[in-house]
């Protein structure tokens, strides 16, 4: 019996459940379930190339705040989340920063930036 991957849709409100069929091989020999060719689109892709905006805090030196959420500004890689995080997690900033704000150009050589997720007021510290 072929392996079936199950898909629920992010592309709009209907959260189409899109089912892959796979082969032995692994590849996809069946898209069923979508409403659109986007939904498809987004099904393979999402079996084949997973991607997610990160979110995660950086160190500050402002005591006031000391933790400052950021994010990357386009989606990477979900094998690299974790990389990330762990990047992330080495870095303190130590300068105000503006929502929006690049903190880590071409982060991981992937062309995404990090970028602050709120303003960081003064630093205190
Ligand atoms: S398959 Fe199309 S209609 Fe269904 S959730 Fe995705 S974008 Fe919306």
């Amino acid at each position: 019996m072929p392996e079936e991957k199950m898909i629920i849709c992010v592309g709009c409100p209907l959260g189409c459940e899109i089912t892959l069929t796979l082969n032995d091989n692994g590849e996809v020999s069946k898209v069923q379930g979508n409403s659109c060719r986007e939904g498809k689109a987004y099904a393979l892709e999402e079996y084949l190339n997973p991607v997610r905006i990160l979110t995660a805090t950086v160190r500050t030196g402002n005591s006031s705040r000391p933790l400052l959420p950021v994010k990357t500004d386009k989606p990477i890689l979900k094998t690299q989340l974790k990389q990330g995080m762990f990047a992330l997690a080495k870095i303190k900033v130590n300068h105000t920063l503006k929502i929006g704000e690049v903190i880590i150009k071409n982060f991981l050589d992937t062309g995404v930036d990090v970028v602050a997720a709120d303003n960081l007021p003064l630093i205190n510290d």
